[in-house]
């Protein structure tokens, strides 16, 4: 069955052209989203990745018909309208990846939100939670085994368990804050989109990221990064895609192979109900996402929509 990757990124997570080249050798990947990211002013610089609109023209010139560039200008720059109106000129055909440090309420969205609505622009964004970052300069390999105990390993428990443990006996309590630097999240209000969705009906946001496919549930567990185990109760995203006609989602990443993977019970409900709402992607991260999709025999209706027919509806 023939398919369509929604989020990919060039020069992301070792992907390279080579990479893009074979992966275009697929006969059957009819063609990928390409996504920017651009942050004027990220809270970590380290966790920060420019990811130009220079390099998808580049390589979209190679392959016209098979690349579909996106962009999202911070809409904190200056220039943000000029940068949209000259990028759409070149083809660009939405706005994304926005995965910037503002919530939803900030006005700092409004113009940019009410440019996109008259446009009628799809719009890619990452949701994330604020959190403190554990940071250390890598001299060592004690230094590398501290950043990853504290950061994800385990999927975020080893920090949890040892945290707990260190405020409980005060004595490591200097030594943890200091390591310690403030991540400021990404459009992590759920309130807040909820009314720029209500607000610019004409966009179609398309939701993606951690704290956004942590929310598949309605519980959410503060020991680890992406929530896991079954759950019972479906959450937010559930409510948003029922109720809003102009709300979509992409099963990119690792936070959405996670979220999927809890219960494949719940995930053909989820992904019958939202049939119409739902694209394919990987995001960089090959996991076997379209085998997995596959092996839930959900009926070739449904995967036709979630694999190409409902992103070809939505950008042409
Ligand atoms: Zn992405």
């Amino acid at each position: 069955m023939k398919y369509i990757d929604a989020h990919l990124h060039i020069n992301y997570g070792g992907f390279r052209k080579e990479q893009i080249d074979n992966y275009l050798k697929d006969p059957e990947l009819e063609f990928c989203l390409l996504h920017t990211w651009q942050e004027l002013r990220p809270s970590i610089p380290s966790l920060y990745q420019p990811l130009p609109l220079e390099d998808i023209l580049d390589i979209k010139s190679q392959y016209p018909d098979r690349l579909v560039p996106f962009f999202a200008p911070d809409p904190t720059d200056p220039n943000w309208q000029q940068l949209m109106e000259s990028a759409l000129a070149r083809g660009v055909k939405g706005c994304g990846e926005l995965k910037v440090n503002l919530k939803w309420s900030d006005h700092a969205l409004d113009d940019y939100l009410d440019f996109l609505n008259k446009k009628g622009l799809p719009l890619l964004i990452h949701m994330e939670l604020p959190r403190r970052q554990f940071f250390i300069e890598k001299r060592s390999t004690w230094d590398k085994v501290l950043d990853k105990w504290f950061n994800n390993y385990k999927n975020g428990a080893t920090r949890y368990y040892t945290e707990r443990l260190i405020h409980s006996t005060v004595v490591l309590e200097p030594w943890l804050d200091s390591h310690l630097v403030d991540f400021a999240g990404y459009l992590y209000d759920f309130e807040g989109l909820e009314q720029r969705v209500k607000e610019f009906p004409n966009i179609k946001f398309i939701g993606h990221g951690p704290h956004f496919w942590n929310n598949l549930g309605a519980q959410l567990s503060p020991k680890h990064t992406y929530q896991q185990g079954t759950y019972h109760t479906f959450g937010l995203i559930d409510k948003l895609l029922s109720t809003y006609s102009n709300f979509f989602c992409d099963i990119s990443g690792y936070s959405g192979w996670i979220a999927l993977n809890r219960n494949h019970t719940q995930t053909k409900i989820f992904l019958s109900r939202h049939a119409d709402k739902v694209f394919y992607g990987t995001d960089n991260v090959f996991l076997g996402q379209r085998e997995f999709i596959k092996s839930l025999s959900l009926g070739s209706e449904i995967e036709s929509k979630i694999f190409y027919k409902n992103i070809v509806s939505l950008i042409f």
